[in-house]
């Protein structure tokens, strides 16, 4: 079908993986080699750790804020991620997309199905995977910020996450941070032509 003389929209493009598997890294050699590329600022309950800043890495808001959200309709999709509440505030995500700028979100897989429901037209669904499931063990063994619980917490999230990427239009292998931020690229420039040519 085609878009006649509606502007521009940008691409909105949904990128999940397990904890562990690069997701902010490959996201900063995303937004360096395009800079054009918009990321989606969340809300959380979760308390910032060390070198995170408010407004940059995440919106860190109170459970009662973040209720009162959900209840006003405020998100675009929300979960318990890790037992903390996360979600996508939508005014600011269809800000950009209106002005035609590309918008990524890191979500985790509860929330990329909520955004499935939803049918935007032209949304692009990518799960970033690990080299293969015992190096992803043991990058996430390696990261200090979590301890013993929460570390249990992401490992079985990890499996749980791993079994749903077929559910995504692609799957993209982070064996190297730059080669995999450039196939995310690829693949959003490709998607960008079709939806010019009028294909969705
Ligand atoms: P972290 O706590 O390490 O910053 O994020 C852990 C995971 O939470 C991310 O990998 C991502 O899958 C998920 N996440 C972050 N922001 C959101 C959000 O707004 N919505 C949903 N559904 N998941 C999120």
């Amino acid at each position: 079908m085609s878009h006649g003389d509606a502007p521009p929209t940008g691409r909105l493009v949904v990128l999940s993986g397990p904890s562990g598997v690069g997701k902010d890294t490959v996201l900063q050699a995303l937004t360096s080699l395009e800079p054009r590329l918009r990321r989606s600022v969340s809300c959380t309950t979760r308390p910032p750790r060390p070198g995170e800043t408010d407004g940059v890495s995440y919106h860190f808001v109170d459970d009662a804020t973040f209720r009162a959200m959900i209840d006003r309709d405020e998100f675009l999709e929300w979960a318990v991620v890790h037992g903390e509440l996360k979600g996508t505030p939508r005014a600011a995500v269809q800000e950009a997309l209106a002005r035609g700028e590309d918008v990524i979100l890191k979500i985790d897989v509860q929330g990329a199905a909520q955004v499935r429901g939803q049918q935007l037209p032209g949304t692009i669904f990518i799960f970033l995977m690990p080299p293969s499931l015992e190096e992803l063990q043991e990058r996430l063994r390696r990261r200090e910020t979590e301890d013993e619980a929460s570390l249990a917490v992401r490992e079985s999230d990890a499996r749980r996450e791993l079994a749903m990427a077929e559910q995504y239009d692609h799957r993209v292998v982070n064996d190297n941070v730059e080669r995999a931020a450039r196939e995310i690229l690829g693949i959003i420039a490709r998607s960008r032509r079709r939806h010019e040519d009028g294909d969705g």
